[in-house]
């Protein structure tokens, strides 16, 4: 996703393209899609669905 290599926060596993991910990422203060690309590779940290699975209980 994004031209780099995404990992896990939680389990430091490369996401593969197309895997299913949870993104857990604060809402940006500012509005506009235009910056959202950008903001998401600063601030998002992905999940694997298998640590989600485990954090869910
Ligand atoms: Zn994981």
């Amino acid at each position: 996703m994004f031209g780099t290599k995404e990992q896990c926060s939680v389990c430091q596993k490369e996401i593969q393209p197309n895997e299913e991910v949870w993104t857990r990422m604060k809402y940006p203060s500012k509005r506009g899609m235009t910056e959202i690309k950008a903001f998401l590779h600063q601030e998002a940290q992905f999940v694997c669905m298998d640590c989600f699975e485990k954090t869910k209980k």
